[in-house]
């Protein structure tokens, strides 16, 4: 039986395992956490809407419902001509690889006095220790942002910045102190969100406006003070608290050997998923580099749907598997429910439309009942929804 491993257990990751299992091959998956981190349901953590173990899937527990083998460890290095990866244990190989370990942080200011949403998943526990603090206190000033990467416009992840304000905006406001706060949202684009569409850029500032959002956009970020955030400018916007998320940049790992990247350090696949210049090598989710239009971006829906084309293709190609390759380039488009803790807005974008829909109430439970599909239907305990 033929062996895949695979590199990561994030959406790619793990969605390459299932299908790759499913398929009849042996399957080893190398992942340093010992569960799946659902990051978009994230945001509820510091606002008690969700703790944290509802956003873990057990690794150990995919692995016995799918028959795949999890390995705990950290791949350092990878040798594209060898196919092998070495972590921090030992060496791994297989007839193929599919790499999945996500993307790293461009570390263009140093991350001293501000916490992030989008890196190592316990950093969320510390986000909702520093707001209780400043609610025990009773007022305080919060700074909300993202920042961008002039090298690759896929590689900025701005959504959940925008769901974090609202969402703070709305329990600060439940818990009646919402006049005692100042909330801020900086980026250093000039309209950010655009790659969404004129309209959901209209609403966007409608619902700033509405909810006192203070804004700073158009400036770039020089470095995080513990007094705020000091721009180019050299004004400094006074925040207590600040909540960044940095642009994203190729795996360091990735940037550690052979496999061909692009300026910012993503691998470069082709449209089947394959590393260009290998046939046993693929690529799936953050870790990639996207081809396709200018307002395309990484997602978690994007990176199954490359994972299990990744999968597909490896059959297709080595004749073991009747059919024609699958490209990820027609699945690109920009979906996602972008919460505010009282309701959502339903963003929809490809080449044809931008839409943004506001979805009050109801949008919330949606999306909380994606989060609780997304764990169940993973662990096989009910159906997968095609697409979803
Ligand atoms: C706060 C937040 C909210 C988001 N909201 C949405 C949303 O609403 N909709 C949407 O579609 N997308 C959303 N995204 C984006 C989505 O989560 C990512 O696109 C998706 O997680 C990418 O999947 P991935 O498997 O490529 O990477 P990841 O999910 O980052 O997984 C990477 C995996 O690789 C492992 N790994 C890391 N380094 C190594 C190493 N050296 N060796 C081995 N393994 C390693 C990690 O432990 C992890 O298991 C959000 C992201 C964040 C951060």
């Amino acid at each position: 039986m033929k062996r895949v491993l695979i590199l990561g257990g994030g959406f790619a990751g793990v969605e390459a395992a299932i299908e790759a299992t499913k398929a009849g091959y042996e399957v080893d998956l190398v992942s340093p956490r010992s569960y799946m981190y659902i990051y978009p349901i994230s945001i509820w953590v510091p606002f008690e809407k969700a703790d944290f173990d509802s956003l873990c899937i057990s690794m150990e527990e995919l692995a016995s419902v799918y028959g795949f083998n999890w390995i705990s460890d950290e791949i350092v290095s990878i040798d594209a001509k060898k196919a092998s990866a070495t972590g921090k244990k030992r060496e791994y190989g297989g007839d193929y690889i599919i790499v999945a370990f996500g993307a790293s942080k461009l570390e263009s200011v140093k991350k001293e006095n501000f916490l992030s949403i989008c890196s190592e998943p316990g950093e969320i526990l510390k986000i909702k220790e520093a707001i209780k603090k400043l609610i025990e206190k009773g007022e305080g000033k919060i700074a909300v942002g993202f920042g961008g990467n002039p090298k690759d416009t896929t590689a900025v992840r701005g959504g959940p910045a925008f769901e974090f304000v609202f969402n703070l905006h709305n329990y600060l406001k439940k818990l009646g102190i919402r006049d005692r706060f100042e909330l801020t949202f900086f980026a250093p684009m000039k309209e950010p969100g655009k790659r969404l569409g004129p309209q959901a850029l209209k609403m966007m500032d409608m619902f700033f406006n509405r909810l006192h959002i203070k804004r700073v956009f158009g400036k770039k970020i020089k470095s995080f003070e513990p007094e705020g955030v000091l721009f180019e400018d050299d004004r400094l916007l006074e925040s207590d608290f600040t909540m960044f998320i940095p642009a994203l940049t190729g795996h360091r790992a990735a940037k550690n050997g052979d496999l061909p990247l692009s300026d910012s350090g993503f691998i470069l696949v082709d449209k089947w998923c394959r590393v260009q210049g290998y046939e046993n090598i693929y690529a799936a989710g953050d870790c990639a580099y996207l081809e396709g239009p200018a307002w395309r971006a990484k997602q978690g829906h994007i990176a199954e749907v490359m994972a299990k084309n990744a999968v597909h293709n490896i059959a297709v190609f080595s004749g073991e598997k009747r059919g024609k390759p699958k490209s990820y380039l027609e699945h690109l488009n920009i979906m996602c429910v972008m919460d505010s803790g009282d309701g959502a807005a339903f963003v929809y974008r490809d080449d044809k439309r931008g839409v943004m829909v506001p979805m009050p109430v109801v949008g919330h439970w949606l999306k909380k009942g994606w989060g609780w599909y997304c764990k169940n239907s993973k662990l096989n305990k009910i159906p997968r929804i095609p697409g979803l």
